[in-house]
């Protein structure tokens, strides 16, 4: 780590700056990393330093950092109607194209769309909606939410309350009472030996089930599932999972939110995470790539039988009370039609389908190193296993910190790569090209070589 020297940005930044989901007290000392420039499926750091963003940032830059269409979209919308918002029944015909877009492209029918401006938001919303709506048919007990551990959801106090993420939860006094959360499906790490993922899938659905009974299943209102998990590690579902999953839902009348916003738009090899892996959601949350995260936009996706509840309550309480000075922004719907549009001209889904291959199974081979124990992923999303004895399934210690090792070993190597205690989460721009993904997994190979002469 070089000196921080005084007056330099970074020395500006530690001085004035909060950042997010960072240790407070190792940056205050030791600075971070600030960038200036992105190129593709690259972006540079302020010393000029290139790296390969094996994220996409947050898991979201689907286009990558220089799409030039998405500047110009937004440029002209600021010209010519910077803002409006869609309060009173006022709004801007990119909102109606956009909601209209996005109910034809769902992946089961839905009916309605609500722009909010983040994730966070969106899962917000949906779960004042589910609570808006068991009032409405006159189940007002009905109002648990059921998450999963290390599932996220964002960071608003009810988004990360469906969160499972111990530490956004650690001095926060979250979660919220009335949100309870079952497994992670994390078979690799949690099967019983000899347990297979079919057996491991009933094992998820009976805690599941044991789970609302313990409740009272007239409490339960709504399950949110990530179609496959970001936060929780890049982790795919095990065979049968989702439809054991959603039997127990249905049985119990619990609705189903697919949370979409790191799946939708192609991430796993279709356009929604949910066609991926057969879901039929009640709600669907997106955001990230629905604009390429060029601007901040986010929608909820609701069927109609929730729609026709909520107008109903306008017969009791007059308007729907609920709403943002930035939802639905102009300037963010304006960015979201032109990605979608460059989605279709550049068959984004194909494209994800044709190189998913050369990503899969070039991290597969590194299920022979040292370090790794299991590697899975779909479409473009993937994560890897770090472990003391891969075979018998020995982690290391937490406290040995191996996945920031790998992490810090791979920005050595020009390669941006998150860590999720020791499972390494892979989610490169959709664009990435297959010498582009041969050239990220030579660095990341690198890093792991690095990492194992520390360890060994
Ligand atoms: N849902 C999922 C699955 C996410 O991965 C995230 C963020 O990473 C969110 C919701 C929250 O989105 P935002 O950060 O835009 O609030």
């Amino acid at each position: 780590m070089n000196a921080i020297r005084p007056n330099s940005a970074m020395a500006r930044d530690i001085a004035f700056h909060i950042h997010q989901q960072t240790d407070l007290k190792a940056h205050k000392e030791q600075g971070g990393t600030l960038f200036t420039k992105g190129d593709g499926i690259h972006v540079f750091d302020e010393n000029g330093k290139e790296y390969i963003e094996g994220m996409a940032g947050l898991w979201c830059a689907s286009l990558g950092f220089s799409e030039k269409r998405l500047a110009e979209a937004a440029y002209k919308q600021l010209l010519q109607l910077p803002y409006y918002h869609t309060f009173f029944g006022n709004g801007h015909t990119l909102a109606t194209d956009l909601a209209e877009k996005l109910i034809s492209m769902a992946p089961v029918k839905m009916s309605k769309v609500l722009f909010q401006c983040s994730g966070s938001e969106c899962n917000d919303a949906a779960v004042k909606l589910i609570w808006y709506y068991h009032n409405a048919i006159g189940k007002p007990e009905k109002k648990k939410i059921i998450g999963r551990e290390r599932g996220y959801h964002g960071n608003t106090i009810a988004s990360v309350s469906i969160s499972g993420q111990p530490h956004m939860r650690a001095g926060f006094d979250i979660p919220l009472p009335g949100f309870v959360h079952t497994d992670n499906p994390n078979y690799y790490r949690g099967h019983e030996e000899g347990e297979t993922e079919e057996q491991f899938s009933d094992r998820m659905a009976a805690n599941l089930e044991k789970l609302i009974l313990a409740e009272g299943p007239e409490t339960v209102a709504a399950f949110f599932g990530e179609p496959v998990q970001g936060g929780g590690g890049a982790l795919t579902p095990p065979r049968t999972y989702w439809a054991k999953i959603q039997a127990v839902l249905k049985k119990y009348d619990v609705l189903f939110v697919a949370d979409e916003v790191i799946c939708g738009f192609g991430r796993t090899g279709n356009m929604w995470g949910s066609q991926t892996y057969d879901l039929q959601p009640d709600m669907l949350s997106c955001a990230k790539a629905l604009t390429a995260s060029y601007q901040p936009l986010s929608a909820l996706m609701i069927s109609e039988k929730i729609y026709e509840a909520m107008v109903k309550q306008s017969e009791t309480h007059g308007s729907f009370g609920h709403g943002f000075t930035y939802g639905a922004h102009p300037v963010a719907c304006a960015v979201a039609l032109e990605t979608q549009k460059i989605y279709e001209e550049r068959d984004i889904v194909g494209h994800v389908k044709a190189v998913s291959p050369a990503f899969l199974g070039g991290l597969e081979k590194f299920s022979q190193h040292p370090l790794v124990g299991d590697v899975r992923g779909v479409g473009l999303i993937a994560g890897v296993e770090l472990m003391a004895d891969g075979a018998k399934r020995v982690p290391f210690p937490a406290a040995r910190k191996v996945g920031n090792l790998v992490m810090a070993k791979a920005a050595d190597h020009g390669l941006i790569v998150r860590a999720i205690g020791d499972r390494i989460a892979f989610t490169p721009p959709l664009i990435i090209t297959e010498a582009e993904i041969a050239e990220m997994l030579s660095r990341f190979g690198k890093a792991l070589d690095d990492a194992y002469a520390v360890l060994k």
